[in-house]
């Protein structure tokens, strides 16, 4: 990884940016996976680089979903196991949700790549190398493990694509997504949609866990219920057309 000054005005993204240069080199994020971070990085940049008052109610909303799942799953692509790795594993054991590798350029080599990477990470079971499971999907994007995404009730899937975030959607699964671009299919899909950095979100909802563990089944189910996932899709539009103005002002 090349060397970035600590006072860079622009460390945090910088070092993300090298992290999934890194995956591609090691060979567990696409090339593809370079262009998705490309274009999450220009909403970061329109949302100020952080976590907004709505991004972190739609975690803490995530996390009581997760809670109060019978089977709830992370899923992993390339792109989040480069950039948080440690942190997923980290969720993981704190909700008690079993990691997936599920990839839109899959091959059972890279499959096995983010397995080992997430092992060397904490990890001591991931799923996704059985594949013995479709989801109504064409190609390798629907491949899924029985025991996994295809029975589960609560699914995150981080910087997911959209149509299969609506097959997960239309089998009648909660969906909560990480996605900095409230435009993109996958935001206007899901169930929950944290618009947010990757890099961020699961940190803070490590956090999270932590604390909702604390209340009971009546008090969880109710941060879910009182939740109106459109009005933080609303919210992350206009904080980005505050930005562009308050920028234009200048
Ligand atoms: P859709 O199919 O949902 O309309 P898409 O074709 O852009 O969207 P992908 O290429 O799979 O789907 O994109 C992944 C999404 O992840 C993009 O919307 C991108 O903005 C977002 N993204 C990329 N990097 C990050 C990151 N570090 N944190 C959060 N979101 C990110």
């Amino acid at each position: 990884m090349s060397e970035i000054p600590k006072d860079h005005p622009r460390y945090a993204s910088l070092l993300t940016r090298e992290k999934i240069v890194e995956g591609v080199e090691i060979g567990i994020t696409s090339q593809q996976g370079l262009v998705a971070q490309g274009r999450g990085e220009c909403f970061d940049y329109l949302t100020g680089e952080q976590t907004t008052a709505s991004a972190f109610l739609a975690e803490k909303v995530s996390v009581a979903m997760l809670l109060l799942a019978e089977r709830p799953v992370l899923s992993v692509n390339g792109n989040a196991a480069a950039l948080v790795p440690d942190s997923l594993v980290k969720l993981s054991d704190v909700t008690g949700a079993p990691l997936e590798v599920n990839l839109f350029h899959r091959t059972e080599e890279r499959v096995n790549r983010i397995i080992d990477h997430l092992k060397d990470n904490g990890a001591s079971e991931v799923l996704g190398s059985k594949a013995d499971a479709r989801l109504e999907l064409q190609h390798s994007r629907g491949i899924v493990d029985s025991e996994g995404i295809y029975n589960a009730d609560v699914v995150l899937v981080p910087l997911e694509d959209g149509d299969r975030c609506q097959a997960l959607v239309d089998m009648g699964k909660s969906v909560i997504t990480i996605d900095l671009n409230p435009l993109s299919r996958t935001s206007r899909t899901a169930t929950v949609t944290i618009v947010d950095n990757v890099v961020r979100a699961v940190d803070n909802m490590i956090d999270l866990s932590s604390e909702l563990k604390g209340l009971d089944e009546a008090e969880l189910r109710k941060i879910v219920n009182d939740y109106d996932n459109s009005r933080t899709l609303s919210d992350a539009v206009r904080q980005m057309i505050r930005k562009l103005e308050e920028l234009s002002d200048t």
